[in-house]
């Protein structure tokens, strides 16, 4: 990359003086000017290159700018660039095609919308009506979208500011073996203590009051929980026997990112509904969806969905889509992101677990994994507490100001660090960004007592 500070110092003025960015304080953030991207990398005006280990919002599963994906926008830009959500497209009928095809059991009908967050909106919709209840289950560490509904299900901070009405939404305890809140020293333990919890909660809120338990099927930015051996069916029995719709949450997980096209593959679970976005055309035009059974397809055969979006199945982000699923498939991309999560990462994290103490738990799969890094290995104290800001998060922002220095770009919530790249990664580049870890965690471990 050419630098080109002049540039960058408009762009940067421009944003600083009309841009109002996401979750921030805007007085109090500084964002990158960014002149490029290709593949696993971007880089600024001053021709600074990183690593990305986020994947952005850990989304391009296929890298930026990947030429087969570009032309496709292109052609459709060029052949039909939009056209309304009531007319069968070309496009939009292939994506969905592709799409059913790889979502698990009779997931066979899907509803676009323009992101992740709209998606839960929909699915949480649709389960309402399906059975005439009101109350919705979602867990603590959780992150559903910033939408009304949606975000009133998020299980995290960005939750408290919102939820002056809560929406029906009562949370509950999923399984997290590390920090259990069911004083669990097995999988075994905190999967039925968990799964009891469920019960339990369900049977004081009322059986017959609960639409539906949403999950991410592995919750991600809340940090990469892979729910142990039975967790999953065993909410699906739950939801069976109550007449609770079971929806997980794909928005993440799904679309290679975990090593399978979804992460329910991984447990061999079929949920109700399922909502995807990011990883489906890995963001290059907004996109996102609902998939949904032969059964709630059923009650809206004859009685209209009281649901729309302008841009529904928008021809550009499906013909993004099924370019991205092509090129996933052509290439091996998910086979890719599980081959080299299991023979590079995961033994690359683990040797980093023995040499830093700031590191407490490597947990992960695929291409998703998160370090949760401590004060203390015993204690488990987390390196910063909980929704930590300003000096009190100190200790990770040191940590994630040396990544960058190191040429990493680093997914960093709270006390942990996700390890999200592309799925179509080289062993190089992880080796690249692993080395660059390596290097920030020594500041985290000077942290630690
Ligand atoms: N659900 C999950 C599991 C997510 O991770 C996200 C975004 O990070 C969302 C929903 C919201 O998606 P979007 O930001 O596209 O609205």
């Amino acid at each position: 990359p050419q630098p080109h500070p002049e540039v960058g110092a408009a762009v940067k003025a421009a944003d600083r003086a009309h841009v109002f960015h996401s979750w921030s304080a805007q007085e109090l953030i500084d964002p990158l000017a960014v002149a490029g991207a290709e593949g696993s990398y971007f880089w600024d005006y001053d021709g600074k290159r990183y690593l990305d280990f986020t994947s952005g919002l850990v989304y391009t599963n296929i890298g930026y700018q990947h030429p087969k994906v570009v032309a496709a926008i292109q052609e459709q830009a060029a052949h039909l660039t939009t056209f309304a959500p009531a007319f069968a497209i070309e496009a939009r009928s292939e994506a969905a095609r592709l799409i059913a095809e790889r979502t698990p059991g009779d997931l066979d009908k899907i509803f676009f919308t323009n992101g992740g967050a709209d998606a839960v909106e929909h699915a949480v919709r649709m389960a309402r009506l399906h059975t005439g209840r009101a109350k919705v289950l979602s867990a603590y560490r959780s992150y559903h979208g910033g939408t009304q509904q949606a975000v009133n299900l998020t299980g995290d901070p960005r939750r408290w500011a919102s939820d002056t009405a809560t929406n029906g939404v009562v949370h509950f305890w999923a399984p997290f073996l590390y920090r259990s809140r069911f004083y669990a020293e097995t999988e075994e333990q905190e999967c039925a203590r968990a799964l009891e919890h469920l019960e339990t909660t369900i049977a004081f809120e009322g059986p017959a009051t609960v639409a539906a338990i949403v999950l991410e099927t592995i919750p991600g930015t809340a940090g990469i929980m892979i729910p142990p051996p039975g967790y999953l069916a065993g909410v699906r029995e739950i939801c069976d026997r109550h007449g609770i719709v079971f929806v997980l949450d794909e928005v993440m997980a799904g679309f290679g990112r975990t090593g399978d096209w979804f992460a329910a593959d991984l447990f061999d679970v079929v949920p109700d509904l399922m909502t995807f976005a990011k990883g489906v055309n890995s963001g290059y035009v907004p996109l996102g969806g609902v998939a949904i059974s032969g059964a709630i397809a059923e009650t809206f055969g004859k009685r209209p969905y009281p649901g729309g979006l302008t841009y529904s199945g928008h021809p550009l982000a499906c013909a993004a889509a099924v370019a991205t699923i092509n090129v996933m498939a052509e290439e091996g991309v998910v086979d890719n992101a599980k081959r080299l999560g299991a023979s590079v990462v995961e033994p690359a994290l683990r040797e980093l677990a023995a040499r830093h103490p700031s590191i407490g738990e490597v947990r992960g799969t695929g291409m998703f994994w998160a370090l949760e890094l401590v004060k203390n290995r015993e204690t488990r104290e987390p390196l910063v507490p909980y929704n930590a800001a300003g000096e009190a998060n100190a200790p990770m922002t040191a940590f994630a100001a040396a990544a960058k220095r190191h040429g990493v770009w680093p997914f960093v919530n709270m006390n942990r660090t996700h390890v999200v790249p592309p799925c179509n990664v080289s062993e190089a580049e992880l080796k690249e960004g692993l080395a660059g870890l390596d290097a920030a965690l020594s500041v985290a471990d000077e942290y630690t007592e």
